[in-house]
């Protein structure tokens, strides 16, 4: 069975989250600290970390919708320091999102491969962030003209590992499992595709864990993929 798509996570895959999500906790703690300017700096930027890996977690699992994971982010981050002032809460679930779109990274290889991909295979984004922030991150990082839908959590959608995202392309694009890889760098990529039976490819892998440590390796990769997993 031949390779006719594949599902791409968005951050840290195609895109470099992890540096704009850094200075993003910094921009919105230089924000606080023009109100509150006694606050410790390490300390704010610590507590964002913590209470956003928190809201997170409840947003992926369908606790909480989009806005309010953008609300109560900044919500518990006051909570924690004693401080009331929705005003600048309200404004703050808004910069911190907007920051991360504006300076969306793209890595330099991104463009080129999916370009090249694109010609050959259906691409689809499989992400576990929020559908909008999600939807306008590709497009400023000029990669929406090459993907055919993206696919994020939201209402009984859950997020990876769970099977729905995967599910729910696999249906609307009428594609079997075999005909897919999903690429991505979290280990929740890489049980959710593998739960679905679609093989996975990790992306910066672990030790003793195989994979590409770039997007742009992808093609010679898939290659090597194709006459080994999926030319049954
Ligand atoms: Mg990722």
């Amino acid at each position: 069975m031949a390779l006719q798509a594949i599902f791409l996570d968005l951050d840290n895959t195609l895109i470099d989250f992890s540096t704009v999500r850094r200075q993003a906790y910094v921009a919105a703690a230089a924000a606080i600290k023009t109100y509150y300017p006694g606050l410790p700096n390490k300390e704010l930027i610590r507590v964002q970390r913590e209470k956003t890996a928190e809201v997170y977690r409840e947003f992926i699992s369908g606790e909480i919708d989009y806005d309010t994971q953008c609300r109560e982010r900044f919500q518990r981050v006051f909570n924690h320091f004693g401080i009331k002032n929705p005003a600048l809460i309200k404004y703050l679930a808004w910069f911190f999102n907007n920051y991360q779109e504006r300076n969306v990274k793209p890595y330099v290889s991104s463009e080129v491969t999916l370009q090249l991909l694109a010609r050959k295979y259906r691409l689809f984004i499989i992400t576990n962030g929020p559908y909008p922030h999600q939807k306008r991150k590709l497009k400023l990082a000029r990669l929406s003209p090459f993907i055919e839908k993206l696919y994020a959590p939201g209402g009984k959608y859950k997020g990876k590992p769970e099977p729905h995202l995967f599910l729910s392309a696999l249906k609307e694009a009428n594609l079997r499992p075999k005909e897919v890889v999903h690429v991505g760098d979290e280990i929740a990529d890489i049980l959710g595709a593998t739960n679905c039976g679609i093989k996975p490819i990790w992306i910066r892998p672990p030790k003793n864990e195989v994979g590409i440590n770039d997007i742009g390796e992808l093609p010679l990769y898939l290659k090597q993929v194709n006459s080994e997993n999926l030319a049954i």
